[in-house]
């Protein structure tokens, strides 16, 4: 077997190469990544791996290709599904193509080991790929030994990255201490409505009001983890909830747990029961819950002192 396997950073590398060593199949690293940002990041890992190979004797092939233009170019559009629509694609591809070129029978790569990867995305764009470029696709699955592998990249003092690779994928590594230093709270909120057109409100002990249910998430759209939250609250099956984001807002107001002005960012989620919720008033895990027309969130004098912004964004956007 003549193995060329793309290879990402150095530690990620470590279980992968010792797996195959182990199996008798001799690997060929393939460095493109032309979504490491910025050049300082790109460097250290380019030459972190540089090193590592030789020090294992293991051959190694560099495609220099520092890529911050062409890739924020591709990926703006859409940042949410940068991986799968950029950054995945084209660096495996890019190693098909030059596996068909160098005479490789067989493509692999360690973006099978990240436990943070999109596994299954890289495992069926591999098959693709392999049906296109007559090229086998040799698949383990390396997350078995994600953290062996961790370990002994720490004891030989790798260089070892704290995000992802994309500047996009450093903000979101930091990005509650970012909010923390820029005196940000982000939430989202669900809107859940029936078909009386009321508005589901849960009491909130510290508040001494009805709120909208609210959840708080780093990075805002994730509509997977608002279904997850409504299914944990109101003990309602996942296939009976649809879920939609519509909108965000930013605005300031005064935050009673840190006693001063803050900057809030709201995202907006419009969810759907499949599954009614008859009552006017329930308690489901010791929380109140009640229906309310726009009407009554507007009359309700204690929602108003602490909630009239979030009221008025729901008729911004739903009313
Ligand atoms: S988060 Fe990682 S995989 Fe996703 S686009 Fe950025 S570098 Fe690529």
């Amino acid at each position: 077997m003549k193995l060329l396997l793309h290879t990402c950073c150095a530690p990620c590398s470590v279980y992968c190469i010792d797996t195959l060593r182990k199996e008798g199949i001799e690997p060929v690293l393939y460095w493109y990544n032309p979504n490491i940002h910025p050049y300082i990041e790109y460097k250290a890992r380019r030459d972190c791996l540089k090193e590592y190979a030789k020090s294992i004797n293991v051959q190694a092939i560099f495609e220099e290709e520092y890529g911050l233009d062409e890739f924020c170019k591709n990926v703006c559009n859409n940042l949410k599904s940068r991986c799968v629509n950029y950054c995945y694609p084209v660096r495996l591809r890019k190693t098909f193509e030059y596996a068909k070129k160098n005479g490789y029978d067989t493509v692999s790569t360690t973006l099978l080991y990240s436990i943070y990867q999109n596994h299954e995305f890289i495992k069926s764009y591999m098959e693709k790929l392999s049906e296109e470029f007559g090229i086998a696709f040799l698949y383990r699955d390396f997350r078995e030994g994600f953290w062996k592998g961790h370990e002994k990249a720490k004891e030989l003092e790798l260089y070892m990255q704290k995000y992802c690779g994309c500047i996009f994928s450093e903000e979101d590594r930091y990005q509650k201490k970012i909010d923390k230093d820029m005196n940000i709270s982000r939430h989202s909120i669900i809107i859940i409505q029936n078909k009386k057109n009321e508005y589901l409100q849960y009491f909130d002990k510290e508040w001494q009001s009805y709120l909208f249910l609210n959840c708080k998430l780093p990075n805002g759209k994730d509509s997977n983890a608002i279904i997850s939250r409504i299914e944990d609250l109101l003990r309602i099956r996942k296939d009976n909830i649809e879920v939609k984001y519509c909108d965000s807002r930013k605005h300031k107001k005064f935050s009673q747990s840190a006693k001063k002005e803050k900057e809030y960012i709201h995202y907006f989620y419009k969810v759907e029961l499949l599954e009614e919720l008859e009552n006017n008033e329930f308690k489901i895990n010791g929380v109140n819950y009640k229906w309310f027309s726009y009407k009554e969130l507007l009359q309700d004098k204690r929602i108003q002192e602490v909630n009239s912004d979030i009221v008025q964004f729901v008729k911004e956007i739903y009313v």
